[in-house]
C-alpha cells in the first residue's frame, strides 16, 4: 500500500452499511442539519484517498479542494491510519491538563523544529484554527501588555466572535452576528491586482502609516496576517511587504503573528510560506494541515512570548487531544518521507501553464497566482478589473457536474481556488485541469 493509493475499492456499502442515496442523505439533512451549515457539495462522501473522492452513488470526484487545504497527505494516509488506530487502542483522551501524555510534547517538539526561527521556541496546542488565533491574541496581549491588534483588509481568521472581529468580509461570515470584540485594526493589504501594482515597500509604507496614524505604534499587541491570504482571495503579497511589516513590528515592539493555518505544511512548496521570504515570525497559527484531517491547532513561537503567560492561562479540554496528536506526527513523518514540499512545486510546475492557456483563451483571467498546490485565477469582465462572480460560481458549478471538486473564494466571490491533496497523481491532476478548462468553454 502507498500514500499516493486512491480508495480501496468500488463500494458495495457506503460507510454506514445502509443503501442510501445522496438525494436520501439531502432529504434527511434538511430536516435534521441547521440550515446556516452550507456545503459546496450535495452529493455525500463514502470513502476518500489519494487525489479523489468517491460518494454513496458510487460517483469519483477529483479532489481539487483537500477539505480546504487539510488532507496535504491525503485521506487516510496509511501512517495516519495506522497511528490512530494504535492510540485509540491505547487511550483516546485524558485531558493534557489532568493527565499528560508524550505525543502532545513531541508534536511541540516537531513544531519548534519545523517552524521558522532559529530561535528557543514554545508551542500549545488547541483544537481549531479559529480558536489557535485567539490565543495568539491573547499570548501576545498578555507578552505585550498592549490592547490593540493589526490585521489586513481581505483577512480571514475564523468565524468566533475575537476571529469574526479580525476577519474582514461581511457576507457570509459576520452577517448579523456582532457586536464583535474591540481593539481590532484593518490596515491596507499589498494586492497587487488591485492596489496600482504597488511594489512590497510602498504597500508597506502605506500599511504602516494607517496604523501608526489610527493605532500608535505604541499601542500595537500584535501585527496579525496571512503571508498568503486564504479565504480572501489567495492574494500574495507583493515581495518585500512581509518583510517590511517584520522590520516595523520588530521596531515597534509588537508581535508579528503569521496565520499560516491554511498556507502551512508544505502545502506552498516550502513547510511553511513565511519561509518563501525569510520572515521568521514571533509567533505562528497552525491548523488545516497539521493531521492529516484530524481536528488539532498550535500556536507556535518565541518561548519569552509563549511561557510570559501564567500557568493555567492557556488550555482546553480537548486541546491536543492523543488521537490529534498521533494524526500529526504521522502526517509530518509522511511529509518528510514523501517530500511533499517538492510535490507542491511539481503541482505548481503543472498546473500554472494549464491556467495561463485558460487565462490566454478566455479573457476572463486577470490574474494567475499563487504558490504550490495553493493556486488560484481571479476571474473579471474581460478588459476590466470587475469582479466576475456569477462566471466565477458557473465554471466552479461546471466543473462539479464534470466530476471535479473545485471551491471558490474572494472578498468578490470571483476567485477559483485549487487545493489538491498534495498526494495527488500526476494523472489526477492532469484529468483534474483538463476538466478546469472544459469547464470554461
Ligand atoms: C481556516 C482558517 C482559519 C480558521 O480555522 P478553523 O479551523 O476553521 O477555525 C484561520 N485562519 C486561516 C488563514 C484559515 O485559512
Amino acid at each position: 500500500m502507498s500514500a499516493r493509493s486512491g480508495p480501496a475499492s468500488p463500494a458495495a456499502a457506503n460507510g454506514g452499511g445502509t443503501a442510501t442515496s445522496s438525494e436520501d442523505l439531502h432529504k434527511r439533512r434538511g430536516a435534521a442539519v441547521a440550515r446556516g451549515v452550507g456545503s459546496v457539495m450535495s452529493s455525500y462522501v463514502d470513502r476518500a484517498g489519494g487525489g479523489t473522492i468517491v460518494d454513496v452513488d458510487g460517483r469519483e470526484w477529483i479532489d481539487f479542494a483537500a477539505g480546504i487545504a487539510v488532507t496535504n497527505v491525503g485521506n487516510s494516509a496509511p501512517r495516519v491510519v495506522e497511528a490512530v488506530r494504535a492510540q485509540v487502542e491505547r487511550f483516546t483522551h485524558t485531558c493534557f491538563m489532568v493527565a499528560p501524555y508524550e505525543s502532545y510534547v513531541a508534536v511541540c517538539e516537531q513544531l519548534n523544529a519545523l517552524t521558522p526561527g532559529r530561535f528557543d521556541k514554545r508551542s500549545a496546542l488547541f483544537n481549531s484554527g479559529a480558536e489557535a488565533v485567539e490565543n495568539a491574541v491573547k499570548i501576545a496581549r498578555h507578552a505585550t501588555g498592549r490592547p490593540a491588534v493589526v490585521v489586513f483588509d481581505h483577512a480571514y481568521h475564523g468565524r468566533t466572535n475575537l476571529t469574526m472581529a479580525l476577519t474582514a468580509k461581511n457576507m457570509p461570515y459576520k452577517h448579523r452576528f456582532g457586536p464583535f470584540a474591540g481593539e481590532i485594526y484593518r490596515a491596507p493589504m499589498s494586492y497587487p491586482l488591485r492596489d496600482g501594482g504597488l511594489d512590497g515597500a510602498t504597500a508597506a509604507a502605506r500599511a504602516i502609516e494607517t496604523i501608526e496614524k489610527q493605532v500608535g505604534a505604541e499601542n500595537v499587541a500584535a501585527l496579525l496576517i496571512e503571508p498568503i491570504q486564504g479565504e480572501g482571495g489567495f492574494v500574495v503579497p507583493a515581495p518585500g511587504f512581509l518583510p517590511a511589516l517584520r522590520e516595523w513590528a520588530t521596531a515597534a515592539g509588537a508581535v508579528f503573528v503569521a496565520d499560516e493555518i491554511q498556507t502551512g505544511f508544505c502545502r506552498t512548496g516550502d513547510w511553511f510560506a513565511c519561509r518563501h521570504e525569510g520572515v521568521e515570525p514571533d509567533l505562528i497559527t497552525l491548523a488545516k494541515g497539521i493531521a492529516g484531517g484530524l481536528p488539532l491547532a498550535a500556536v507556535t513561537g518565541r518561548a519569552e512570548l509563549m511561557d510570559a503567560v501564567h500557568v493555567g492561562g492557556l488550555g482546553g479540554t480537548y486541546g491536543g487531544n492523543p488521537v490529534a496528536c498521533a494524526a500529526a506526527l504521522a502526517s509530518i513523518e509522511t511529509m518528510h518521507e514523501l517530500d511533499l514540499a517538492a510535490s507542491a512545486r511539481r503541482i505548481e510546475a503543472a498546473t500554472v501553464p494549464r491556467l495561463r492557456a485558460i487565462a490566454g483563451r478566455t479573457g476572463v483571467v486577470a490574474e494567475v497566482r499563487g504558490r504550490g498546490g495553493m493556486l488560484a485565477v481571479e476571474i473579471v469582465q474581460p478588459g476590466t478589473l470587475t469582479p466576475d462572480p456569477a462566471t466565477t460560481a458557473a465554471v466552479s458549478a461546471a466543473c462539479h457536474a464534470a466530476g471535479l471538486l473545485t471551491l471558490t473564494c474572494g472578498t468578490y466571490g470571483n476567485v477559483l481556488r485549487l487545493l489538491p491533496p498534495l498526494v495527488i497523481s500526476d494523472g489526477e491532476l492532469a484529468r483534474g485541469l483538463d476538466i478546469l478548462d472544459a469547464a470554461f468553454g
